[in-house]
């Protein structure tokens, strides 16, 4: 069994979904074929739940026309029966209804969740659609039947492997299945979803869930590259991964892979790797548990970083102090990213200021506290083993121009964490990679 998921772009237009068909359709191994919503989707129902949230109901319905003119058009090419059409056009209707009748919903976050789901829900509907017209055995799941998340928004892997295996026994010799990915349901039994992005991971779930031998992940791009392709020129693809190497870059800003995707993958052994629908002939980035060679392979970017510095008088040799920061972001359920300490201070990160503001309150028992915002962490991954000299100095040479708030070095092997303003991130980004690569 393989698992294969699509990101938006690959399924841009009619003729690309077409694409993604016969390249799914090219060999006889079982499948799961995990689906994004074609691209703009997503960010098209959010404008959606955007006006419906200023109370602007008129330009969401605007909005909603204009979506449901472009899916009218899909079906135009995608499909040539008139019964799939006129099937088609009955998904289509039923989902736009089901958008439009929030203008009459008070506004909240459970409203943006349903609306957001209708952007898998249509893609994996209308590719459905297409495979039977096509006669192409393929098994429309509904990932909202067993992708479920606890309360902390987490993933239950051993609810998903029982649930999935539950439905895939009804079809042992079904050859292709198709699921959405990014939707699932929460502990209220309510639409909710894995965050933008959240294909990668639906997929990596269902491979865990299914112990597939593979989890292919397509997009637009020949792999994992070694910096971000959107601001540095002459990036090139990465060949091998470990799982922890691409889980650093995930987490650390590698916008390719959502940042929990490699996770159920390496608990359960699966390879990932990525491929380039536009190029499916390029070998793409092969993730796994196999070590490739030591050195720097990669450079990513994550913004969005607060940093937060606590100084007390004497703060090492005071046992207990850590402990006690810690709490208070526990506390939260603030994830901290960085930390840098000193006999003095403590520093730390976070991408989440939701509770900033009782966080900063809460230190302040502590000691003196300054916060930090537009930071960025620039993380250097490879395999960077402490016995070989040499590659913090070619970090920090690269840095030479630019003020540097944090360095985080020893961490793990496969990481150097440094943190910027984000003003100095592309300056950081070009420098790191002419000094490196
Ligand atoms: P999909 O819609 O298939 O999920 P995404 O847009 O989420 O695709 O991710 C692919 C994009 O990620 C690429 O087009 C590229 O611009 C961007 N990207 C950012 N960092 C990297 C990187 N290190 N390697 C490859 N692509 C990257
Ligand atoms: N459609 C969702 C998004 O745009 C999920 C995904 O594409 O992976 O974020
Ligand atoms: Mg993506």
């Amino acid at each position: 069994m393989k698992v294969l998921k699509f990101g938006g772009t690959s399924l841009g237009d009619p003729q690309r979904i077409k694409n993604v068909s016969s390249l799914i359709n090219q060999d006889s191994e079982q499948k799961i074929v995990v689906l994004s919503a074609m691209s703009q989707t997503t960010n098209s129902l959010l404008e959606i739940c955007n006006y419906y949230e200023k109370g602007n109901p008129e330009a969401a319905h605007s909005y909603i026309k204009k979506l449901e003119k472009k899916y009218y058009g899909v079906i135009e090419e995608l499909l040539s029966k008139k019964d799939s059409i006129s099937r088609a056009n009955e998904v289509i209707k039923e989902h736009i209804k089901f958008i439009r009748d929030f203008s009459a919903v008070p506004y909240d976050i459970k409203v943006e969740k349903a609306i957001v789901s209708r952007g898998e829900i249509l893609s994996t509907n209308l590719i459905q659609l297409y495979h039977e017209e096509q006669n192409i055995p393929s098994v429309l799941l509904n990932s909202l039947d067993f992708m479920v998340i606890n309360a902390d928004g987490e993933p239950i892997l051993p609810e998903i492997e029982k649930r999935l295996s539950a439905i895939m026994a009804q079809y042992k010799t079904n050859p292709l299945f198709i699921a959405q990915g990014f939707i699932c349901l929460n502990p209220q039994g309510e639409i909710d979803n894995l965050k933008r992005g959240g294909s990668d991971y639906t997929a990596s779930l269902i491979g865990a869930a299914v112990r597939s031998s593979i989890v292919e992940i397509w997009t637009d791009i020949d792999g994992v590259h070694n910096n971000d392709p959107r601001i540095v020129d002459n990036t090139q693809p990465i060949a091998m991964l470990t799982f922890d190497e691409a889980a650093e870059l995930a987490y650390f800003g590698a916008k390719v892979l959502h940042p929990s995707t490699v996770l159920p993958a390496k608990l359960k052994n699966i390879p990932v790797v990525l491929k380039n629908t536009m190029n499916p002939d390029a070998s793409g980035t092969y993730i796994s548990n196999e070590e490739s060679g030591t050195g720097i392979k990669a450079i990513a970017a994550k913004d969005n970083v607060v940093a937060v510095k606590v100084k007390s008088g004497r703060m090492l040799l005071a046992y207990g102090f850590l402990r006690k920061v810690f709490e208070i972001f526990e506390k939260y359920r603030t994830p901290i990213d960085m930390i840098t300490t000193s006999e003095v201070a403590v520093s730390l990160t976070v991408d989440n200021d939701n509770y900033l503001a009782q966080i900063v309150d809460d230190l302040k028992i502590l000691g003196k506290v300054h916060v930090d915002k537009f930071q960025t962490i620039i993380c250097v991954v490879g395999n960077i083993v402490a016995e070989k000299q040499g590659y913090a100095i070619q970090v920090l040479e690269a840095l030479e121009n630019i003020p540097v708030r944090m360095i985080s070095y020893g961490g793990s092997e496969n990481n150097i964490s440094i943190l910027i303003e984000t003003r100095y991130k592309e300056k950081a980004l070009k420098n790191l990679h002419e000094h490196l690569f």
